[in-house]
This record gives structure tokens, sequence and C-alpha cells, in this order.
């Protein structure tokens, strides 16, 4: 009896509990999106309409895995997870996660791509390590030595997420405003004034800064997108690959006949606000190395379009999801690899917004850690 009153007490309470989100890409949005679900009263601050404007999240496809070498906590995180896609595929009506597997190319020696799939097939995830000629097998056209084969991965597209994420959080009565002006722990301004709040979550990407002392480094990271449909249907079945040491990866994406090639190494200092977005005529030269020495008939793709996007990374490479010492829930320095765990971080910071315990231990990912402060380490890709 008593836990029910509890119950009960806490839904009226996060019913009348207002939380502004600052910052509509897949972070604020899939964080507005569980307040909402939850019952909270949501107003999400972006200038841009969602799935538009300059943000990290804005593409045709991201890369979802959960090989993570050695660190189970991430591939158990990135299965729970995919788990939350799949439930926003029922809820959005449409399929979000385009499974196709994910290769990880191994060069003779190659200790990660090894631990991944021991760790993988340790924790009874599916994983194949594939010999010389097996990916071509597979995968006919495609050329790799040995490699190992995450079967739990795929491509999630960006704009389909946004677009659909945009429709259901209007329908879930969220306000949407436009630019924040000033952002603290209990209020937002914009241009028509200033909003109190019950909690205000941060999740302004390579903005954050501006209101909360994050420790990360925005990064230019260059993108070509080389015309695939040569391929034909085989395009839909290919696998997202990469190769941990020299950090390029490609991304099929079947939808618009497309594969994108990029590095996943942080690229030199840069801003969103501003900086060019033209990539050196060096760097698509060795995507496109990459892209022919692995599907060898694409070696004179025409390049479709190109692109420079930014990277908020953290020197360990971990997220940031904690409160600042004035209370403000941040969510930031998602260092290239964060959307694949969108779901799950914005249940986080919903459940850190509503003063509820988070569902999977963010110790690691707090503010202060002294890993924030190092010398900045290497993507796993
Ligand atoms: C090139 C590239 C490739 C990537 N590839 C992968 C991948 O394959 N797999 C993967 O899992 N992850 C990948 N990532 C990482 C992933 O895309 C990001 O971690 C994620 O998109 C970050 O989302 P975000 O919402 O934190 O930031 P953003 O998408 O940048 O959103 C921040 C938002 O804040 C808004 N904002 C700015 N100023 C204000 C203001 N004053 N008021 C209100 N709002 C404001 C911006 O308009 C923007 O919409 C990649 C990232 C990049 C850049």
């Amino acid at each position: 009896m008593t836990r029910m009153v509890d119950n009960h007490l806490r839904l009226v309470k996060i019913e009348q509990t207002e939380v502004a989100v600052v910052g509509g890409g897949i972070m604020g949005a899939m964080t507005a999106a569980h307040l909402a679900e939850m019952g909270a009263k949501v107003t999400l601050y972006d200038p841009h309409p969602m799935g538009t404007g300059p943000g990290a999240s804005i593409d045709t496809g991201r890369s979802f895995r959960v090989h993570y070498g050695e660190d189970r906590a991430l591939v158990s995180m990135a299965v729970r997870s995919r788990g939350l896609w799949k439930q926003w595929e029922q809820k959005l009506g449409r399929p979000l996660l385009h499974e196709t597997g994910k290769l990880l190319l191994e060069e003779q020696g190659d200790r990660h791509a090894f631990e991944s799939w021991k760790t993988l097939r340790q924790m009874g995830l599916r994983a194949d390590r594939l010999s010389h000629g097996m990916v071509s097998q597979e995968w006919p056209g495609m050329k790799a030595g040995a490699a190992t084969v995450d079967r739990m991965g795929g491509v999630l597209d960006p704009q389909v997420i946004l677009g659909a994420l945009h429709v259901w959080l209007k329908q879930q009565d969220v306000s949407f405003r436009g630019e924040a002006l000033d952002v603290g722990p209990k209020a937002v301004t914009d241009g028509q004034g200033q909003r109190q709040f019950d909690a205000v979550v941060l999740t302004a990407g390579a903005w954050s800064r501006r209101w909360a002392d994050v420790p990360m480094e925005v990064t230019r990271q260059e993108l070509v997108y080389f015309d695939a449909s040569a391929l034909g249907a085989r395009l839909d079945r290919l696998p997202v690959f990469s190769h941990m040491e020299s950090g390029f990866y490609a991304i099929p994406t079947a939808a618009d006949g497309r594969i994108k090639v990029a590095n996943h190494h942080p690229g030199k200092a840069g801003h969103p606000d501003g900086d060019d977005r033209k990539v050196s005529p060096e760097f698509e030269q060795r995507a496109r190395a990459f892209l022919a020495a692995h599907l060898p008939e694409l070696k004179d793709a025409a390049v479709l379009r190109q692109y420079v996007c930014f990277y908020s990374g953290t020197a360990d490479r971990d997220f940031i999801l904690d409160r600042t010492d004035s209370g403000m829930v941040i969510g930031a320095g998602f260092s290239g690899h964060g959307f694949k765990f969108a779901p799950l971080i914005g249940r986080l910071l919903a459940q850190q917004a509503l003063g509820l315990t988070p569902e999977v231990d963010i110790e690691r990912f707090g503010l202060k850690r002294p890993s924030l402060r190092g010398v900045s380490t290497k993507l796993a890709v």
C-alpha cells in the first residue's frame, strides 16, 4: 500500500515537473522524448528545425556496433541501446536500424579486432572471425584479409530518425523554442525572455562550452560520399567496415546509393560556427584509396558530396553525463561515437533531470574524472 502511494506521488510529481532541454540534436531529441514519456512537461530549445543545422547529428548514415574491444561496460550499453532502438522502431512506426553487420578489418597481429571478437563471444553475442577469402564469399566484390564481424551492427539514418522524432515529440506536446541566449541550472533565456524550470539539460554539442566548463576539444572531420550505385542490390547488404590503425571507415547508405568514407581519428581543431566545410584533395585521395582497397570496382567512383563535420571529443574518448556544480544536467563530449547510444543516453539524462537513479552506472562519465584532463587517447573504430 505504502509503495503504491509512493509511486502515485512520484508520478504526480513528474507530471508537474517542467524541464528545458537546450540543443535539439539526437541527444536533446532523445532526452526530450524520454522525459515526455515519463510524463514531464518539456521545452526544447534549438535555433534550427530538428534534423537540420550545423550540428553533429545531421547526416544520412551513422554506424551502429556493439564491439568495443575489451570494454564490457560499453558493449553492454551498446546492446541495451540496440534494444531501445528496436522499441523506438515500434513507437515511430518505421525501421531505424538497417542490420548489415559491422566489419572490423584486421591486419596481422591486430589485437583490437581479436579482443573485440573474443569479448563479444564471451558475452554470448553474435560475432565471427572471417579468415582470408571469407569476406568476399559473404559480400561478393569486397576484398579484405581477416576480419571480425559484429553481427549486431548496422546503419542508422539520422535524417530519418530526427524527422520521425520531431513529429512524435510534437504529438507529445513538447514545446519547441528557438536559440537559447542564456542557460542556467533552473532558467533559460531566449528572444522572448527568461523562463524558469525545475531542471535544465544541456545537450548543445560543440556549443555546450558557452554555459558549462566542459573539457572537450572540437575537431574537423572530413567526409567524402562516393557514388556506389554500380554495386546495385549488393549495396543494401554491405556492412559498415573500418580499420582500427588507419582510422578509416566506410558507411554504405543504400537509400541514396552512396558510401561515405571518413577517418575516425580526431582532425584539426575547428568549430561548426564559421569553419569552412571544404575537404582537402589529399584527404579525398586517401579516402578513395581505402575504398578501392576493399571495393576495387569503386576505384573510380564519382564523388557526390564532400563535407566537414565536427567531433566534440574528450581526452579519454568517453562521454560526459553528469551535473555541473551549479546543478545543470549535461550530456556532452560524444567523441564521434555517441549516436548509437542516443536512446540510452536520452534515458539516462532524463532520469538525472528528474532526480531518479540512472539505470546504468554513469560514474565513469563524470565531469571531474582525472582522465578528462589527460593526454588524448585514440578512438576504437
Ligand atoms: C562526422 C561524424 C561522424 C560520426 N559517426 C558516428 C557513427 O558512425 N556512429 C556513432 O555512433 N556516432 C557517430 N558520430 C557521433 C554522433 O553523431 C554524435 O555524438 C552525436 O550526433 C552528437 O549529438 P548531440 O545531440 O550531442 O550534438 P549535436 O547534434 O551537435 O546537437 C547540438 C545541438 O545544439 C544546438 N544549439 C547550438 N547552440 C544552441 C543554442 N544557443 N540554443 C539552443 N540550441 C543550440 C545545435 O543547433 C544542435 O542542434 C559521428 C559524428 C560526426 C561529426
